[in-house]
């Protein structure tokens, strides 16, 4: 794994994803943008999960945008206002190797790797 100091690696908890069985992509070995972490807002409960195991600091955990909120269905407008609006997003989504930790260390199961092209 890259020593990136511009990210907030927990590598504890990213090696301990990195044993998962479940893990899923192509365990760093995909060229950068290949696949896509995409995040399910009506699972998500902004618990940083994913900022903490990505090696290439794809995520941010902010305030959910308006429309996004807007988009939720009632059981996930609920969620999002127990969780202080929290949310991921992806700002960093083209650095993605496709490692699969934020996959399964996310305890909501709310992140999915898309194959882009
Ligand atoms: S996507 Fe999962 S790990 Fe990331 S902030 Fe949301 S709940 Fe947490
Ligand atoms: S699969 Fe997830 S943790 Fe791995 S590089 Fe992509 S966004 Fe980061």
């Amino acid at each position: 794994m890259p020593d990136n100091e511009e990210t907030s690696l927990d590598r504890e908890k990213a090696r301990k994803a990195a044993k998962h069985p479940k893990r899923p992509g192509e365990h760093c070995g995909a060229p950068a943008a290949k696949y896509a972490p995409v995040v399910n807002r009506n699972k998500c409960e902004g618990k940083h999960d994913c900022v903490d195991v990505c090696p290439y600091g794809v995520f941010e955990v902010r305030r959910i945008d308006d429309a996004d909120f807007a988009q939720l269905g009632f059981l996930g407008k609920l969620k999002s206002r127990a969780h202080g609006r929290l949310t991921a997003y992806t700002p960093k989504a083209d650095a993605c190797k496709a490692c699969g930790l934020c996959v399964v260390a996310c305890p909501e199961k709310a992140i999915t790797l898309v194959l882009q092209k």
